[in-house]
């Protein structure tokens, strides 16, 4: 592949359909190739089988149809979840996460290489920003992962919750979704926030909405503040009536993510604070143990066993609905930016 060719992945399929049909005929075969590039994932135009080769040929002089390769998978953990390293054409890596949930299967995907919000609990934060990721490396983690484990697309979901926050990439993302779209329904792909406010209120004017996950992780705005600098810019307050304003139609509800973290926010006093400020949005809880790692400060534990039951017991009191990750991917440091943890040097140190 030559560095100026334009990837096919990284466009949305109108745009496909336009590049291509200006150098190929009859419009037929650009609607095979677009198949082939958005529905079937096609890594290389010798896979697009029904085109005859000389117009495989024209086509590999003209474009690429490239994806990022895998350099490292994990071990199936015992839940069946396996966590995947890939490397990008400039040497960056990201990680993405396949994850077995009975009927369905989940795909967690990477949206940034490194990330500038620099949540204090997370590894990915820990190493910094890196760039927005193209449509095609991100689809190239969907469709590599897909494929690998033969999974039927009509059991697929999605979820923007690996390294990166999806909000801050969003023409990239916005690409990306329209040709998810083709193979998965969009109430079965979830973008995971920060709390990005102007992101999210642009997600809710599109025709066609992913879910929405929001990562609050402290029930006050002094606490999310310390471990979640971005707070600063987009307070709590504001962030809460963002969401309000987030259509959640067709029963479709925003999950709440909280990361518990030992003495911290893992209280029965905090559940029930974070109960009373989600009050009448139509939400769940997605309460997240802490993964501990060597780069993150000393002081951030995984609550006891006991002190997570006594939260989410708090919170399902207070009527909320509440799931807890418990185990999935413990095993294979599944919290983003673990994997690509282990085999850097950080760009920098924090003091907390
Ligand atoms: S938790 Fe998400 S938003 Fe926060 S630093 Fe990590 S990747 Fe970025």
């Amino acid at each position: 592949m030559r560095n100026d060719q334009t990837n096919l992945h990284d466009l949305p399929p109108a745009e496909l359909e336009s590049i291509v049909g200006a150098v190929v005929s009859p419009p037929f075969r650009v609607k095979q190739i677009e198949e082939w590039t958005h529905v079937r994932g096609a890594a290389s135009f010798d896979a697009m089988t029904n085109l005859p080769k000389d117009l495989r040929a024209d086509l590999a002089a003209r474009f690429s149809v490239a994806f990022p390769d895998v350099v490292e998978r994990t071990e199936p953990a015992s839940d069946g979840s396996q966590k995947y390293l890939f490397v990008l054409d400039d040497g960056n890596r990201i990680e993405s996460v396949y994850m077995p949930m009975g009927e369905r299967t989940s795909i967690c995907l990477s949206s940034q290489a490194g990330c500038a919000v620099g949540c204090t609990f997370c590894v990915t934060g820990f190493f910094g920003a890196g760039r927005n990721l193209t449509p095609g490396e991100m689809l190239g983690q969907f469709f590599t992962i897909q494929r690998e484990h033969g999974v039927p697309m009509e059991r697929m979901n999605v979820v923007f919750m690996g390294m990166g926050e999806p909000l801050l990439n969003m023409e990239h993302l916005e690409t990306t979704l329209d040709v998810l779209y083709r193979n998965v329904a969009p109430k079965r792909i979830t973008v995971s926030t920060s709390g990005i406010i102007p992101g999210i209120d642009e997600l809710a004017q599109l025709d066609r909405r992913p879910n929405l996950a929001i990562s609050i992780n402290a029930p006050d705005r002094k606490r999310r503040e310390e471990i979640m600098p971005i707070t600063k810019k987009y307070p709590l307050e504001e962030l809460i009536a963002s969401l309000k304003r987030y259509p959640t139609e067709h029963g479709r509800e925003i999950t709440v993510e909280y990361v518990l973290l030992a003495g911290y926010n893992d209280a029965a006093s905090d559940a029930a604070a974070l109960a009373r400020l989600i009050r009448g949005l139509r939400a769940k809880v997605n309460a997240i143990p802490f993964n501990a790692d060597p780069n993150l400060p000393g002081w951030m534990k995984r609550p006891t066993d006991a002190a997570i039951d006594r939260f989410v017991d708090t919170l399902v009191k207070n009527g909320v609905a509440v799931t807890v990750r418990r185990s999935k991917g413990r095993e294979i440091a599944a919290a983003c930016g673990q994997l690509r943890g282990k085999k850097e040097a950080p760009r920098h140190r924090r003091a907390t």
